[in-house]
């Protein structure tokens, strides 16, 4: 089976997420690659449920047949990607180079996801007796708002929709991201809201008659770049993800030069590591705030909240993996990175959850996107190895 072949074809595919822009075009959201995936899936007599998350965009699960035992596995991978503006390679027109293959997608992660796929068919041809117990999910929308993964986990909860291949809790669930083979076992979540301060407008050659809302933020950025810099005195921090951080990121008010403005807007950045409560993050905030500033300020509810990956309950599993990758790729290790994935929300419905996949991090969303051809190939081994050797 064609690993390289698989990639090649999911790159030409564009299933770009929109992450806010408009949506101008079919090479946006993942509509026409899950028809791909499906065609593909079904087309090596494997059946598949699909989900509508939201218009155009579908979640794919799929099963292996006649298969009764009790550790179940699920695989997971994204369909969607970034954008690619200023993207210095054809986005969609796979290009191999030596060791490396290029395209939007290749390292993050439709790279993981072929290797999946191709590890999943696989495993179909094992007989019967001793074909492993695994599910397959292809969940859109990881890079926004993660409309797939939670979909399919609110599925596991009362009022939840019925996943007909997969109606119950999986015992374990491995993520494709690029981690070089290694097992990612924690990460940083993240909390991301607005503060707003209010002012009284007025002409500017008279400011003594209203209230400049921008002088009221700047005090608020001077005692929130305070908070930043306590933040890692308040907590411990993680072994493996260092400590809590908060930066202000945006600004926006005012409206002339000659108006006093009576209005200005920050967007907040909370990352938030392995053991903190994410609903604690935002009034936490306020109270250090409010014992700062004398003036009203307003405080909206995050627009994101990503929560965090602890290595509390995957560590067995993390060891198995690794275990897997050995004899194929050496001795790799177990990590926490920076950034966030679909493991925290498995982990959050009370499943361990594991991320390994081919390819490195660092080329991942880039201008020149690419991942290695011998990372993705050894994919392929890792995720049929350990199948196996889960379920048995
Ligand atoms: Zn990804």
């Amino acid at each position: 089976m064609d690993v390289v072949g698989l990639l090649k074809d999911l790159i030409a595919i564009p299933s770009i997420n929109p992450m806010g822009r408009a949506v101008t075009g079919p090479e946006f959201l993942e509509t026409r690659l899950t028809s791909f995936l499906l065609d593909y899936l079904r087309g090596h007599g494997l059946e598949c449920e699909t989900h509508d998350v939201a218009p155009g965009r579908t979640n794919i699960v799929s099963r292996l047949p006649e298969v009764s035992h009790p550790i179940t596995v699920l695989l997971d991978a994204h369909q969607d990607t970034v954008p690619v503006e200023g993207m210095t390679i054809p986005p969609f027109r796979p290009d191999v180079s030596g060791d490396q293959l290029f395209g939007r997608g290749s390292c993050d992660v439709k790279g993981g996801m072929a290797a999946m796929i191709t590890a999943f068919r696989q495993l179909a041809q094992v007989p019967a007796t001793h074909r492993p117990n695994v599910v397959l999910t292809l969940t859109v929308d990881e890079e926004a708002t993660s409309l797939g993964v939670n979909h399919l986990t609110g599925s596991w909860v009362e009022g939840g929709t019925t996943y007909r291949l997969l109606p119950t809790r999986p015992t374990v669930a491995i993520v494709a991201e690029p981690t070089m083979l290694n097992a990612v076992v924690a990460h940083r979540g993240a909390t991301r809201w607005r503060i707003s301060t209010a002012g009284r407008a007025c002409h500017s050659s008279r400011p003594q008659d209203g209230v400049n809302a921008i002088y009221r933020m700047a005090k608020l950025i001077s005692a929130l770049e305070e908070y930043a810099q306590l933040l890692p005195t308040l907590r411990p921090a993680h072994h493996l993800c260092g400590t809590s951080t908060l930066s202000v990121g945006l600004v926006t008010g005012g409206s002339s030069v000659n108006v006093v403005p009576d209005g200005c807007v920050i967007d907040i950045d909370r990352r938030v590591i392995p053991g903190e409560d994410c609903n604690q993050v935002v009034p936490d905030v306020v109270a250090f705030l409010k014992g700062k500033v004398d003036f009203p300020f307003t405080c909206e509810a995050p627009f994101l909240s990503s929560p965090p990956l602890s290595d509390a309950i995957n560590g067995d599993w993390a060891d198995r993996l690794l275990e897997a990758v050995l004899p194929i790729d050496g001795q790799k290790q177990k990590m926490g990175v920076a950034y966030g994935t679909h493991a925290s929300r498995f982990e959050q419905a009370g499943i361990p959850a594991v991320v390994i996949g081919p390819g490195d991090i660092a080329q991942a969303h880039t201008k020149d996107e690419f991942i290695s051809i011998d990372q993705l190939q050894k994919a392929v081994d890792v995720y049929r190895t350990f199948c196996l050797s889960a379920t048995h």
